[in-house]
């Protein structure tokens, strides 16, 4: 960095200093993560044990499969979130979501690179976000998921395909619906577009938030028929504490 440029930035953080996207307190610096160090305490990352698959924190022991993929396995081989979806990291989601604030995407990108989320994970030949359907795309503006894949890999620019899977139809979140519904709200919801181009290569899928791992495994479904080699899917956070954040088979 320049000696101006150091001085620019000197002065705007003197002028307009930055504050936690959490509490609002005032930060030294605006590097991101913008959080304070109490906030900060929140972003709890998700230690082992967890499921071999689904990712879901276990209560003790190595990690194994847990027993929603051992009676159900799921389309997608692994499925790695860097945070529980809990508070700060909620609120910068949430941020991003509704009122599209780069800050709190820049602030995401900068805590999940500090864990090791993608520990075991393959490197991937395709990142593919989770597509809104273009409705939601339009009242939104943006996909978050694909501004979370740029955000988070950047040394893998040139993989990242937004336009390789499809939400064909309009659905409600899964969290809203129970059993049966939720099958039916994401029954053939997704499509290839190019078949060919994920044939044979490993995907990584990337999302927000894993609630019931349904959205993911439906799109994993249909890039393995599509034939695929292989589907591993990195959330920046997942919903529920350790033995109870997985899906149940019934939430499937
Ligand atoms: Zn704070
Ligand atoms: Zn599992």
């Amino acid at each position: 960095m320049s000696f101006l440029h150091k001085g620019i930035q000197a002065l705007q953080e003197l002028l307009f200093p930055a504050r936690c996207l959490g509490c609002e307190e005032q930060l030294a610096s605006s590097r991101p993560p913008l959080l304070c160090s109490d906030c900060l305490k929140g972003a709890t990352t998700l230690p082992p044990p967890f499921c071999t698959c689904c990712g879901t924190p276990l209560p003790f022991g190595d990690n194994h499969l847990c027993l929603s993929c051992l009676e159900e396995p799921l389309a997608l081989t692994r499925a790695r979130s860097s945070f529980l979806y809990q508070e700060p990291i909620s609120t910068l989601v949430r941020q991003l979501k509704f009122n599209g604030n780069l800050t709190g995407l820049a602030s995401l990108a900068a805590l999940v690179q500090e864990t090791a989320a993608f520990a075991d994970l393959n490197p991937p030949d395709l990142i593919l976000p989770v597509p809104l359907h273009i409705q939601r795309l339009r009242e939104r503006g943006f996909n978050q998921s694909l501004l979370l894949a740029r955000a988070c890999f950047p040394e893998w620019q040139q993989r990242i395909r937004f336009d390789l899977l499809k939400r064909r139809r309009p659905t409600v979140p899964q969290t809203r619906l129970s059993g049966k519904a939720r099958r039916h709200n994401l029954h053939k919801a997704f499509c290839v577009q190019q078949p060919h181009t994920v044939q044979g290569k490993h995907i990584l899928l990337v999302d927000d938030v894993l609630t019931t791992g349904s959205t993911l495994h439906e799109c994993a479904k249909v890039l393995l028929e599509a034939e695929a080699t292989e589907v591993e899917t990195f959330t920046v956070a997942r919903s529920g504490a350790a033995g109870t954040g997985g899906r149940s088979v019934s939430q499937r």
